[in-house]
């Protein structure tokens, strides 16, 4: 065996700066977005889509990435902690 790789480095490509990042130094961010759907018959029909996207690291420190995801996780924990 010879030198150990780590395996491909897959680029992802930051949707604020398009620089090529590293998989694994890329931020990635969920955006969940809700939209209603014209469909009169069914009752609110609600679709949710999520979006990842990737940041390099400096545009994920400009924009507050870190943050964002902070309080993400947050906001999932006090809903699994159920505050009724
Ligand atoms: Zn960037």
């Amino acid at each position: 065996m010879g030198k150990k790789r780590r395996g491909r480095d897959r680029l992802m490509t930051c949707v604020s700066c398009g620089r090529a990042v590293p998989r694994d130094k890329a931020v990635d961010y969920e955006r969940r977005s809700s939209f209603t759907t014209d469909f009169r018959d069914k009752e609110n029909v609600t679709a949710f889509s999520s979006n990842v996207e990737y940041y390099c690291i400096s545009c994920a420190k400009h924009r507050k990435i870190f943050e964002k995801k902070k309080k993400q996780a947050e906001r999932r924990r006090e809903r699994r902690e159920g505050r009724f």
